[in-house]
């Protein structure tokens, strides 16, 4: 009995820092099957404040996404995310929000290198040069790029590349099983 409840205990997540935004998304994920962040005022005065501030909402969810241990979930805000940087052009640049709060293999990681790759340009670098970790990571995968003479994509919604499922697209959020 007492070992049950130490067990149940232990279940306990506590999300003391997450917005109500945040669960907001997720409610809405969960009912829909989509990814919400604007409402339709929002969509229709969006400005370039608001277009960062989404970004910023994008990765604080994938981060919630993790503490709750919805694989769904993030596979779907990594979508967002993608679809958001192709759609408009403009890449996000939460770079310490999602090294501070991501594990080593994390696909947000991984995005935030190949972009910085893939665009090739001193602003990224600039950018990953802001984190000590992910400049490691920049200089290494350039460094693999060379030994491999590996070309970059730009990250493509289509794919799963970016996200954590089992191997296999039947597994993926988009079949529509979960
Ligand atoms: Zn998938």
């Amino acid at each position: 009995m007492k070992r049950g409840r130490r067990k149940a205990k232990e279940r306990v997540i506590h999300l003391p820092d997450d917005k109500v935004k945040i669960f907001t998304i997720y409610h809405m994920w969960l009912y829909f099957g989509y990814i919400f962040t604007r409402s339709e005022d929002e969509e229709e005065n969006a400005s370039s404040t608001s277009s960062t501030a989404e970004w910023g909402l994008l990765f604080d969810s994938y981060i919630f996404g993790k503490k709750i241990q919805d694989s769904h979930f993030r596979d779907a805000l990594m979508d967002a995310i993608i679809n958001k940087m192709n759609t408009i052009r403009t890449f996000p640049h939460e770079v310490q929000q999602v090294y501070q709060n991501t594990p080593q293999n994390s696909p947000a990681r991984r995005l935030f290198v190949e972009v910085c790759l893939y665009y090739d340009s001193e602003a990224f670098i600039q950018m990953a040069a802001g984190n000590a970790e992910c400049l490691q990571d920049v200089a290494l995968a350039f460094m693999n790029a060379k030994k491999t003479k590996r070309d970059f994509t730009c990250p493509a919604r289509e794919s799963c590349e970016y996200h954590e499922h089992a191997k296999g697209e039947e597994n993926c959020y988009k079949k529509g099983r979960y």
